[in-house]
């Protein structure tokens, strides 16, 4: 997925799409809802951490 289309599916900007630290699959990485993970890593680590 390139950049433009992974803005709009994570409902942001080209400009804050970033690579995953965890997966480096592409996700919010700058901006106001900048995450260092993207959600699918998020939920997975929740998981690991119960
Ligand atoms: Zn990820």
């Amino acid at each position: 997925m390139d950049r433009a289309s992974a803005a709009i599916v994570l409902g942001c900007t080209p400009r804050q799409v970033g690579p995953c630290a965890r997966c480096r699959g592409l996700t919010v990485r700058y901006g106001q809802q900048a995450q260092p993970i993207c959600p699918a890593c998020k939920a997975e680590e929740k998981r690991i951490e119960r």
